[in-house]
């Protein structure tokens, strides 16, 4: 895979140079931390995460207690990796839905072309294999292909989807779709919304009032990984509409540097909930930061 091929060369190279040696000056400390800043600025990392990497790192790493230790090396391969692991969120964060007696609700929002329709349908088809009921509500009604595409990959994955031909108003589909969720006892009714090509007032306005409408147990941003930075801001600007409970990051298959996924839990204090990883229904997985941070570290 070429994932975060650069970064992981960078540390990869580095743990090695460091993690054989039996001893290490504070020079040595300085010159890895600063490869790491250059690799991590290089893969679109955000600079004030990055500022704050570097000044962590190099003040524990030049601790007494590692330098004077039996594995100096070690202990410095260590502090970075468990510091990589805290960048991207410590722990695997799961998705919050009531019991199956109960209707939840997921609201996706996300800009045009962030993959969010398709993004929908993978996590219906992950919570059906997980023995949930979903409901896929089609409110994204500024794209003209939306609707349509979510029909086709619902059916594709046996998922009904709420559809209303030449609605106009995406409150009104989101609020129709939730009230059929519970009538026809979905235990789980995930809403696709429009998205525009950058945030705006009119996207706000209307990603705010769907919101108040449907009062989500999950609002989760769908966003590029590749678009890097880009996505972090996006997240802000959302998270200062609607309150996000989570990110999901599609397209992580694709050329990505990781300065999304490093950025973004520092940045806005959301955590990674899944990654997409491909285009069919089943392509998307759990962050894990743990296992994430072995593909960036090599
Ligand atoms: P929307 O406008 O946000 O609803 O975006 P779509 O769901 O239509 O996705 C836009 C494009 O990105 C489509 O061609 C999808 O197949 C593609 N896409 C979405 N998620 C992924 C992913 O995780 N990996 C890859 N490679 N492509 C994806």
């Amino acid at each position: 895979s070429i994932l975060f091929d650069r970064l992981s060369t960078t540390f990869s190279d580095l743990f090695r140079q460091m993690g054989g040696k039996a001893k290490i000056s504070e020079k040595n400390v300085q010159d890895a931390v600063e490869q790491i800043k250059l690799a991590l600025l290089e893969a679109d990392v955000n600079l004030r995460v990055v500022r704050r990497f570097v000044n962590a790192t190099l003040k524990e790493a030049t601790g007494e207690h590692v330098l004077r230790s039996v594995s100096p090396g070690q202990q410095f391969v260590k502090i970075v990796h468990d510091r990589i692991v805290h960048l991207l969120g410590d722990e695997a964060a799961g998705l919050n839905l009531k019991g199956p007696d109960t209707t939840s609700v997921i609201l996706l929002l996300g800009l045009q072309g962030s993959g969010k329709t398709t993004t929908a349908s993978k996590l219906a088809a992950r919570l059906k294999k997980e023995g949930r009921r979903p409901l896929l509500v089609a409110a994204d009604l500024v794209r003209p292909a939306a609707v349509d595409q979510l029909v086709t990959l619902g059916s594709q994955i046996a998922v009904d989807v709420h559809s209303e031909k030449g609605a106009k108003d995406p409150v009104k589909v989101a609020k129709n779709g939730l009230k059929r969720g519970k009538k026809e006892l979905y235990d789980t009714v995930i809403i696709d919304t429009s998205g525009r090509m950058h945030v705006d007032a009119d996207l706000m306005k209307e990603i705010k009032s769907v919101f108040q409408a449907v009062k989500p147990d999950e609002t989760l941003m769908v966003a590029d990984a590749m678009t890097g930075q880009h996505a972090v801001d996006i997240a802000k600007s959302f998270d200062e509409t609607v309150e996000l409970s989570g990110v999901i990051l599609s397209k992580f298959d694709s050329d990505t540097r990781g300065g999304a996924a490093l950025s973004l839990k520092s940045i806005t204090g959301k955590a990674i909930k899944f990654i997409g990883v491909g285009e069919k229904s089943d392509d998307l997985e759990p962050f894990v930061p743990e296992r994430i941070a072995s593909r960036i570290l090599g």
